[in-house]
């Protein structure tokens, strides 16, 4: 590995290099493969992402692992002041990696700038950290003996995340990772990776020791190194499906805990006593807000009896009001899609949705911007079980439409589909909507709430195919992941009561 020198541009190219970061430093990749990275709104390539070797992510694991030892003896009121600095760091400069975020994602820049704010709500839940690490004491538990719990960091842990959070997704996990006394190995997405040096950077500003967080950029390559090395103790992960459940299944064949979130379809259910403004308004907003690269999108509204006619006229009046556009035009509403390959692989849903007997209503095809990655809102109505536009997560702009006769059958079809991440139902009926609380089989529920992603002191997770692993992420059950538990019995030298005594330790 060689040293890159600052900043990190090839001249004339404008085309940045973006290397790793090992121990509180940039490092180039010396493995001769590298990744396009695009502004999605423009299509031009704007960086070449270094893949890491087996060897360069070895020796973010030495960094990580030097640090360990240190990091986990620094007291909590320092980590704690050091997660303060942070927070005022990332608050004080989140347009700077928001506008990072749109030119290489392509989301609209006022969303990238809630991406930042979600991601930063966890870093202020980790600012309580000396609370949040406190145990249980019994006194007395036998005669002279005490006994507590204690919660200790695991060691070197790791990250591998997805394209369509580049900020708040690594949040979600470093800062309780680091908080808890971790050491840290990220492995970011390859189609967006600046936000991760940008943030290697800060948290070296706010006092974080070097080699506590350290970067590696690659593909599958780099995942299977980090899967595979014996030092990491703990691997999270986010992202699709059949990637969650590999990552899943071969870090814990290696004795790593993990946590594995996957992909998601998720349906709003719409009641005939709901308020349509309020439904269409939400289903617009959910389905199409950052172009539908969201694993908690609405991918499929569920019209329940005579309210599909109603709702798609009021879903069809706003669609042709969304602004689509570049998202550093504060005008914008809705970006591109991230990568030309994606883009035309959502398009294809729409195009075959005809012949698999569902009817498109809005094509999103139509009256695109020429240049870079975009598609318009699509909307298909009759979209049914069975369909590839039912059956997939098409992570685009694209909104399907089931309808149904009553509750229940809706109801049938979130518990009968494999993903179970966020579901939501819109009804003005209390009793239903808590009955859907009991029923429904996903992580997430949103009673006329869209989007219900929780707040940083709960945990978001899904279920079935949504989610590899027992933990949620972040919130309480962050913590609990991060950490392990150890229960201390103790007693203080007392020669009076001393004897020897061979039966098992009795308490009464
Ligand atoms: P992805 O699965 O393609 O990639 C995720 C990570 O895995 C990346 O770092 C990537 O480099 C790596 N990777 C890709 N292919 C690999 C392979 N064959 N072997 C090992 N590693 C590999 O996901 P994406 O396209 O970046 O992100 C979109 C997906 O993430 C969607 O399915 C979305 O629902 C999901 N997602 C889920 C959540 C959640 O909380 N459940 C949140 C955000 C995104």
């Amino acid at each position: 590995m060689t040293e890159l020198a600052t900043p990190p541009v090839e001249e004339g190219t404008g085309v940045t290099r973006i290397g790793h970061w090992i121990g509180g430093r940039s490092v180039a990749g010396a493995s001769g493969r590298s990744g396009t990275v695009f502004n999605p709104a423009t299509g031009r390539q704007t960086g070449a992402v270094d893949f890491a070797t087996v060897e360069e992510v070895d020796a973010a694991v030495q960094a990580a692992k030097s640090a360990f030892p240190a990091w986990r003896a620094t007291s909590l009121a320092r980590r704690a002041e050091i997660f303060f600095r942070i927070r005022e760091l990332v608050a004080a400069r989140r347009e700077e990696v928001a506008k990072l975020l749109t030119a290489e994602h392509g989301k609209v820049l006022s969303d990238a700038l809630g991406e930042v704010t979600r991601g930063l709500e966890v870093i202020e839940y980790c600012c309580g950290i000396p609370t949040l690490l406190k145990s249980e004491y019994s006194e007395q538990a036998s005669t002279g003996i005490d006994v507590y719990s204690i919660r200790q960091p695991l060691g070197v842990v790791a990250g591998i995340t997805p394209f369509n959070f580049p900020a708040m997704v690594p949040m979600w996990m470093w800062a309780p990772a680091l908080a808890c006394g971790n050491t840290f190995v990220l492995k970011p997405s390859e189609k967006d990776p600046s936000a991760s040096i940008w943030t290697a950077e800060l948290l070296q500003e706010a006092g974080v020791p070097d080699g506590v967080f350290n970067v590696v950029m690659g593909d599958k390559a780099a995942v299977d190194a980090v899967l595979a090395h014996p030092d990491i103790a703990a691997v999270s992960f986010v992202g699709s499906t059949p990637i969650a459940r590999y990552v899943y299944e071969t870090a814990t064949a290696t004795g790593k805990r993990c946590q594995a979130l996957g992909g998601a379809k998720n349906h709003m259910i719409v009641l005939p006593d709901a308020d349509i403004d309020m439904a269409a308004d939400a289903a617009v907003s959910a389905a199409y807000g950052s172009a539908g690269e969201r694993c908690m999108a609405i991918s499929q509204v569920v019209a329940v009896g005579d309210v599909a006619a109603p709702l798609i006229e009021a879903i069809k009046e706003r669609i042709p009001k969304v602004k689509v556009g570049d998202g550093m035009d504060p005008s914008s509403e809705m970006g591109p899609l991230v990568t030309k390959e994606h883009r035309d692989r959502v398009a294809s849903y729409v195009e075959n949705a005809p012949g698999e007997g569902a009817t498109v209503l809005v094509d999103g095809r139509e009256g695109v911007l020429p240049e870079g990655f975009f598609l318009n809102p699509s909307l298909i109505d009759d979209v049914k079980p069975g369909m590839r536009a039912y059956e997939d997560e098409i992570f685009g702009p694209v909104l399907g439409v089931t309808r149904v006769a009553t509750y229940d059958e809706a109801v049938r079809l979130v518990n009968d589909n494999p993903y179970g991440n966020g579901t939501a139902i819109f009804t003005r009926d209390g009793g239903v909507a808590r009955q859907f609380q009991f029923d429904v089989q996903a992580g997430m529920v949103g009673i006329n709430v869209p989007i219900p992603v929780p707040v940083a002191y709960y945990s978001f997770g899904g279920w079935k195919a949504s989610l590899f692993g027992d933990r949620h992420i972040y919130g309480p059950e962050g913590i609990d992941f991060y950490t392990r538990g150890k229960v201390v019995t103790s007693r203080w030298p007392d020669p009076a009561t001393s004897k020897v005594d061979l039966g098992f330790p009795q308490t009464r």
